[in-house]
This record gives C-alpha cells, structure tokens and sequence, in this order.
C-alpha cells in the first residue's frame, strides 16, 4: 500500500544523463517502484518508501538524487520519462513560495517551518537545531571547468570488456572487517581510458539467489590516468572486502570478496568507466582539497598520483594538496605507508582515528575545524575544489564543518556554497 504523500517530500530520482538503463533498480526493487520507457528509468514518488536497496546495486550512481518538493508536486512519472536532465534543486524560496501557493497564501516562511516540522523525510537537522541541513543540495553536477574530457559509458552490461588481474595486495593491517585490498587489472588491446575519480562496474560471476547473473558493483579508480604503471593500460581499485552488513550481522558481499579473493591471470567483467563530474583541475596552481575514509580514498590517491607524476616531470606549476582522511584505527586505514612518505611539501595529511584504544575519537570533520585558517583561505580561492568520498555518513558533518568554517570567517555559505556547487568545486561522492 502506498504512504501518504508529505507536505515537504525528499524526492527520489534517477539522473538520466548517467543512467545506462541496465534495469537493475527495478529488478531490485522491493514495492515495483522502479518503471521505465525506451528513453528513461524512473521512481514512481508515492510507491518509493526510501528502503536504499536500490543505492548500492546501480553501477552509476544516477540513482542516488534526490529533490525537495512539496509532496503535492511530486514529478509524476509521466514528467520524468520526458527528461533529460534532473531539474535544480529547488530554493528555499521557490519550495516555501509553492507551499503557500498550496495552502492558499499566507507567510511562506512560517508555512515552510511548519510543514518541515511535521514532515519525516526533510533532512537532518543541524546539530546546532538551527536550519534544516542537506548536504546533498551542495554537490556539483558538473566538473571543474579545467577538467579533461572523460569518456564514459563505453561498455555497458549487455557487452562487458574483459580485464585481467595483474596485482592483489592487501593494503591494510586489519582483522577481516575492514580488510581492504588494492587490486591491479590489465585491458590488454582493448582500449578503456579513464581520468581520476570515475569509477567502473564489476560483474561477478554466477547467479544471485533468484538464479538472475549477478549485477555489477561500482568501484572508484585508484590509479593516475596514465595507468598504475605508467604508460600501462591498466588501472588499480581498493576494495573492501564486505562481511558484514550496515547493522552488524555477517553476510558474505558477493563482488568485493570475489575481487580481494581474485587471482593473478583471472579475467574480470568490466563495464563502465563511469562518471563525467568528479574530476580534477588541470589548470596550474589549482589547489585539492581532499577529504574521505576508508576506500573513500580510491579516487584520491589517484589525484595525488597524478600530480606527483606531474611534479617529479616538471611539468606542474604547483598547486596545494590537502588531505583529510578517516579511519578507525591506523592498522584500518588504507595505503598507510605509502601515504605518510610523501613529502610534506606536496601534500599536507591530517589522519582521524575514530577508535584508537586510549585516545579521543575524532572525525574528520574535527581535522577540518582544527585546520579552519588554512581551510579559509582555500575557500576564498576560486583555484580550490573539495573532494569528499567515503561513507554516506560522513557527507553531512563534512559539509556541515565547511559551512561553519565559511561562516565563522564572515563568508556566506549560501553564496559560497553555491559557487562551489556551481563552478563544478565541491564533489560528493558517498556510498
Ligand atoms: C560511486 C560508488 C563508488 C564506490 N567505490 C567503492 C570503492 O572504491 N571501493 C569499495 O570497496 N566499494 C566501493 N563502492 C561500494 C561497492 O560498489 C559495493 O557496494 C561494495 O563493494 C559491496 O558490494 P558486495 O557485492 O561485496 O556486497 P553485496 O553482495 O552487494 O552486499 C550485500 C549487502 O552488504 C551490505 N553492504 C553493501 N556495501 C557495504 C559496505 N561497504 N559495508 C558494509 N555493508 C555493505 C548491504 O546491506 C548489501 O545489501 C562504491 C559504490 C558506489 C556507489
Ligand atoms: S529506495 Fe527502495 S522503494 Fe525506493 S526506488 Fe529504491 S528500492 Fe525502490
Ligand atoms: S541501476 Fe542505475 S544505471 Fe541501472 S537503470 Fe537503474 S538508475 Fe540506471
């Protein structure tokens, strides 16, 4: 049965730019809210009650959007199956002004603070019980505009290319929960050209419990766009390997054990690459500011890569890097070695331990409000772009932490954030 519509509904919604309708999400879909046409996949609003089963499954990512709308104007499925891009994000303006359109005029403000009051799916509220907070409004859509041009989408699930393992090495000291492995794979002659922060989609082998082939898992690049190895046509991830499910109880997760078990020589099912936003500046002089736990580092060493390549070439003018990475104890935290020998004068580390016996927990949110002077300054400069990537846990506070570092500095985070949003410098990526 369907819920009933809320005044202020989160809508969920499909980006039909990145879809590769590979039909996963409504194969998954647990209420058939899922339908599609020849031109588009999409969420039909009063079925989808916000299970995420479908989030982890689509090897793209397009199904992780979401809009604030009164319930009353949802996008109806007849609209959606006529996009071709996601509509903007509504202003707090535009939503309170279409409320008390609803509700027959009034004081749009007080209309929006009551319906957000009384609705359940707003979105968190800010710890300072000041404003309603979504994170996810601040994600650009775009990439830098220095950025190169990615290739996407050249192989989909009805015609996978083949990669061959070429390395697997364990990058972490941890106990089974978080072991994570970085994982080498070969194209051969076939060509797959990437850039640092796409991801790919990895098909298992075999069949799921329903006897359907198994669908692909999405995993970031690891590696500089000139190959692990340079000038290789191969590329690295970091995968974690899943033992347990987000509420503790063991479950055997059926890509990411089939890659950290994978062999040298196996041959892999690849499809993608994927992902036309989370890119790099190239231009000189542009600064990273880069911010993540656990495999969340994947697309980040491979920025860092890139420009130490570039640097030991000559060929960078400079630029600063700056990491905030987040793990639960350092044996957990990936490419721990290999991480703390770069020079410091290349790339400025703050680690988060959340549970290191003896010690305070910190995030890396704490990092980030320690580092509010430098952050500051990087904020104000049109040359930085913020890269967060990791749990979808972390994305609030780390947005939530740059807001506040804008604004104890007198700089409006409206006006900034939506800079950062719009010139293609702030990019989340969570999972
Ligand atoms: C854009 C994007 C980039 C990603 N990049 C990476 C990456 O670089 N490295 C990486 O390891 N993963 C990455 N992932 C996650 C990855 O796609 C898989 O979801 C993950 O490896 C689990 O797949 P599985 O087949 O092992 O588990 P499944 O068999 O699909 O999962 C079984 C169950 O495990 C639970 N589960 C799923 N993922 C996790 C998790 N991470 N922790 C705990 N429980 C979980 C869920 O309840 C799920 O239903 C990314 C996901 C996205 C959307
Ligand atoms: S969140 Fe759940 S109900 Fe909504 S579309 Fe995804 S799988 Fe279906
Ligand atoms: S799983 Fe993702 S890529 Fe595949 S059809 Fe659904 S939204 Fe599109």
């Amino acid at each position: 049965m369907n819920a009933p519509m809320p005044a202020v509904l989160r809508q969920h919604l499909i980006d039909p730019e990145i879809c590769i309708r590979c039909n996963t999400c409504e194969a998954t879909c647990p209420v058939a809210a899922i339908t599609h046409d020849d031109r588009n996949y999409v969420i039909e609003a009063s079925k989808c009650n916000f299970c995420m089963a479908c989030i982890s499954p689509c090897p793209t990512g397009s199904i992780d959007n979401w809009r604030q709308v009164p319930g009353a104007k949802a996008y109806t499925v007849e609209e959606q199956l006529l996009w071709d891009e996601l509509p903007p994000e509504l202003s707090a303006e535009q939503l309170a002004a279409q409320l008390a359109e609803l509700a027959g005029g009034g004081d749009a403000a007080a209309v929006v603070d009551a319906v957000a009051a009384a609705t359940p799916e707003t979105p968190a509220t800010d710890p300072t019980g000041e404003a309603a907070f979504n994170s996810a409004q601040w994600g650009a859509q775009v990439p830098p505009w220095s950025a190169a041009h990615p290739y996407t989408k050249l192989y989909g699930p009805k015609a996978p290319t083949m990669a061959t393992v070429v390395g697997n090495v364990k990058v972490n000291e941890a106990g089974t929960e978080n072991e994570t492995h970085h994982i080498v794979l070969d194209f051969g002659s076939m060509p797959f050209p990437v850039l640092e922060g796409q991801s790919i989609g990895v098909i298992p082998p075999g069949v799921d419990a329903q006897g359907k082939p198994h669908h692909a898992r999405q995993y970031s690049i690891a590696s500089p766009r000139n190959g692990e190895r340079p000038g290789y046509n191969n590329l690295s991830l970091t995968v974690k390997r899943v033992v347990n499910d987000p509420q503790g109880r063991p479950i055997h997760g059926v890509a990411s054990n089939y890659l950290c078990d994978a062999a040298v020589g196996d041959k892999v099912q690849v499809i993608g690459p994927f992902g036309a936003s989370f890119l790099m500046p190239n231009h000189p002089k542009s600064h990273l500011v880069m911010i993540c736990t656990g495999t969340g580092s994947a697309p980040m060493r491979a920025m860092t890569e890139w420009r130490r390549r570039l640097r030991q070439s000559g060929k960078f003018e400079g630029g600063k890097l700056m990491l905030f990475f987040g793990a639960r104890t350092q044996a957990e935290l990936p490419y721990f070695g290999p991480l703390t020998s770069l020079p410091k004068d290349f790339i400025d580390i703050n680690l988060a331990f959340s549970r290191t016996p003896g010690a305070p927990r910190r995030y890396v949110q704490d990092l980030m409000r320690e580092r509010a002077a430098d952050l500051v300054a990087l904020l104000k400069d049109p040359n930085t772009c913020f890269y967060v990537c990791g749990l979808k846990a972390m994305e609030e506070g780390v947005v939530l932490a740059l807001r506040d570092i804008a604004q104890n500095a007198g700089l409006n985070w409206e006006t900034l954030g939506a800079t950062l949003k719009n010139e293609g410098r702030l990019h989340l990526e969570t999972y």
